[in-house]
């Protein structure tokens, strides 16, 4: 399949300028063939794309809360109505199987998109009003920020683009979207989506390139926010020039989650949860449980039912139903995950129980040059492991045993990231005791990976800065406006006459 090529959107619409300038592609990660052609904007398109932004937000601003929330409703049913074409381009694009994206990806944007259109239209953007004495009264405003840049990653694509700009959009501000160079294709049908769900011209804008494209945005006076999802190295970067503009920024990084299981646990729930932590997705999921820490005692029965839990994975064609597992999304990160897994056996030396480095026996011919991996699991870990460390962003597990749960939490907390952390077990009260120790902003119990628009969602420590989702969602995208109102009179003053 070969798609159209892809220009800078702005003011309503692609803009092709001459096409002169760089390009690059978009690959199937299943086959290692290119599927479309992105031209990289310019300066001066990002220019333009800023431009545009600025001139739309006044009169986007102004328009009520409830008729920016009839549009926002209108482009969540396009995007419904639209589900399995969109997910195929997901598919192709990021690699992730059919019956994922159809099911995941456009479904929770599209219900962000709801979440934060209703919102809006129920008062959520109202401030408050207060009486400070009986001559005086204080009200407050909830005011959008302006242009807003969303720069995205590759691993939830029209997610991670909805749940930037719907918040962004309802709370009346417009956006300039740079979509992560490795899975571009959605941005285009977004704000085509938008545009035809009564979006003004220059409301939501898309621009094309790496790292050195989404440095225009984040150091231009013309932005007014930064909302970011990546790695936490360029996370620094991107919150760094931000910083010296003085912007707002929500940054959405990488993390290293712990799961704890308890003694007294239903194992196949466990498993089932740790296995849902670090292989849906092929293991490139943010929140990712990588690091399982199992009592002693059960390390033998959770070893087992895992090991007979593993052929449930299913990698193959990407369309057919019944997959559930896909390649990685790019050479380079096969490279990088290959080599983890690498360093597990052969520097590491943690105990091979699934998997190992080599392609799935199962993958058609077919597919044989795409960038898959096995889903792999390592046992007897101990936390200097470079594979227990570093986030991997792969199908890659490591279990790790402890004798006390004090203990169990002193070293689950022992990272500098803090994305989500999870707990498994039969004792309620003892599941809540132990999520109260964990350091991390997401944390679930008895589940895994589930993220409702309804819940806020962001990283402590080194994984973030603010949420995204929830009502705490929509305030990350106004600044509050106070108002001091006197009624007596007079105003208050020492430069009275004596
Ligand atoms: P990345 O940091 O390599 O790139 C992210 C985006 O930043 C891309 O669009 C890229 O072009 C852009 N970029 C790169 N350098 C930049 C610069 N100097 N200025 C401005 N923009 C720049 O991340 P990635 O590899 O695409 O994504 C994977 C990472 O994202 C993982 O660490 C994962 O944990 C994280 N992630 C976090 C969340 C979350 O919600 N916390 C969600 C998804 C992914």
């Amino acid at each position: 399949m070969s798609l159209p090529d892809r220009h800078t959107f702005y003011n309503g619409k692609p803009r092709s300028n001459g096409s002169s300038g760089p390009t690059f592609q978009s690959i199937d990660p299943s086959t290692n063939k290119p599927i479309c052609t992105i031209h990289t904007s310019s300066a001066s398109e990002v220019e333009q794309a800023i431009r545009s932004a600025n001139l739309a937000f006044p009169s986007w601003a102004s328009t009520p809360p409830v008729e920016r929330s009839r549009i926002l409703l209108k482009a969540a049913s396009l995007l419904r109505a639209r589900n399995d074409e969109l997910a195929k381009i997901e598919t192709l694009d990021t690699g992730k199987p059919f019956s994922e994206t159809s099911t995941v990806d456009i479904v929770t944007g599209a219900d962000v998109l709801e979440y934060f259109a209703h919102l809006i239209a129920s008062g959520g953007l109202n401030g408050e009003a207060f009486h400070l004495r009986d001559s005086a009264w204080v009200y407050t405003a909830k005011e959008p920020l302006g242009t807003c840049a969303g720069i995205g990653a590759w691993n939830y694509p029209i997610q991670i683009a909805l749940w930037k700009s719907a918040p962004c959009l309802a709370a009346g501000n417009t956006m300039v979207y740079k979509p992560s160079e490795v899975t571009p294709l959605h941005a285009q049908f977004l704000a085509e989506i938008y545009t035809e769900a009564g979006l003004p011209d220059g409301a939501f804008n898309v621009v094309y390139g790496d790292g050195q494209v989404g440095s225009l945005l984040t150091k231009h006076p013309g932005v007014a926010k930064v909302s970011f999802t990546g790695q936490v190295a360029t996370g620094r970067k991107v919150a760094g020039a931000a910083a010296g503009e003085m912007k707002y920024v929500t940054m959405e990084l990488g993390g290293k989650s712990p799961v704890i299981v308890l003694p007294d646990v239903d194992v196949d729930q466990a498993v089932d949860g740790a296995m849902m932590a670090n292989f849906f997705s092929t293991g490139q999921v943010c929140t990712n449980g990588t690091r399982v820490f199992v009592p002693e005692q059960l390390k033998t029965k959770f070893e087992e039912v895992l090991v007979r839990k593993m052929q449930y994975i299913r990698p193959g064609d990407l369309m057919d139903p019944n997959t559930n597992f896909g390649p990685l999304v790019s050479k380079i990160h096969y490279e990088k995950v290959l080599g983890y897994i690498k360093h597990g056996i052969d520097v590491d030396r943690a105990r091979l129980l699934c998997g190992g480095p080599g392609r799935p026996e199962s993958i058609p011919l077919g597919l044989k040059d795409g960038y898959w991996v096995r889903p792999t699991v390592f046992a007897d870990c101990t936390d200097d492991m470079k594979i227990v460390r570093e986030e991997i962003f792969g199908p890659v597990m490591s279990i790790l045993t402890y004798s006390s749960l004090d203990e169990a939490v002193q070293r689950a907390n022992n990272t500098e990231l803090g994305l989500a952390a999870g707990v498994f077990g039969r004792d309620i009260n003892q599941c809540h005791r132990v999520v109260k120790q964990l350091q991390a902003g997401i944390t679930w119990v008895n589940t895994w990976g589930e993220s409702p628009a309804e819940m806020a969602v962001g990283g402590w420590k080194q994984s973030g800065v603010g949420v995204e989702n929830g009502r705490k969602g929509l305030e990350a995208w106004v600044r509050n406006k106070s108002t001091l109102v006197e009624m007596g009179g007079s105003v208050p003053t020492v430069f009275a006459k004596l």
